[in-house]
């Protein structure tokens, strides 16, 4: 997966969806990636930073406090994961674990609370 790649639709190839259905999907012209046009369709990463802050909300409601340095950090950490906010074939699924095991390197909180917010 080249990075860094602005995607833009070629011809459309033949994929099998995870459901098992065959479906036409736009390949980029320019690296041939495969356009994920299910519904599980990713997010900006705006939609995490504010994700980010609900977290930070809920926690301290909680008696624990996050800092702005670990919201930062978390942050960048995403946007450097190869792929993360590539929202021409990433899932949101796929972003979803990455921002759960993200977190959790950082800030010690339980698993089903992430579920919970994002
Ligand atoms: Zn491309």
């Amino acid at each position: 997966m080249p990075m860094g790649c602005d995607h833009e639709s070629g011809k459309g190839d033949w994929a099998r969806l995870p459901n098992g259905v065959m479906k036409l999907h736009p390949c980029c012209s320019k690296c041939g990636t495969l356009k994920n046009v299910s519904s599980d369709r990713g997010e900006k990463m705006s939609y995490f930073i504010i994700t980010l802050s609900k977290l930070r909300k809920v926690l301290r409601e909680r008696g624990y406090k996050m800092s702005e340095a670990q919201i930062r950090l978390i942050a960048r950490e995403l946007s450097e994961t190869e792929g993360f906010e590539d929202t021409w074939w990433i899932t949101f699924s796929a972003q979803r674990e990455i921002f759960i095991q993200t977190v959790r390197k950082y800030v010690r909180v339980p698993r089903d609370l992430l579920e919970a917010i994002v």
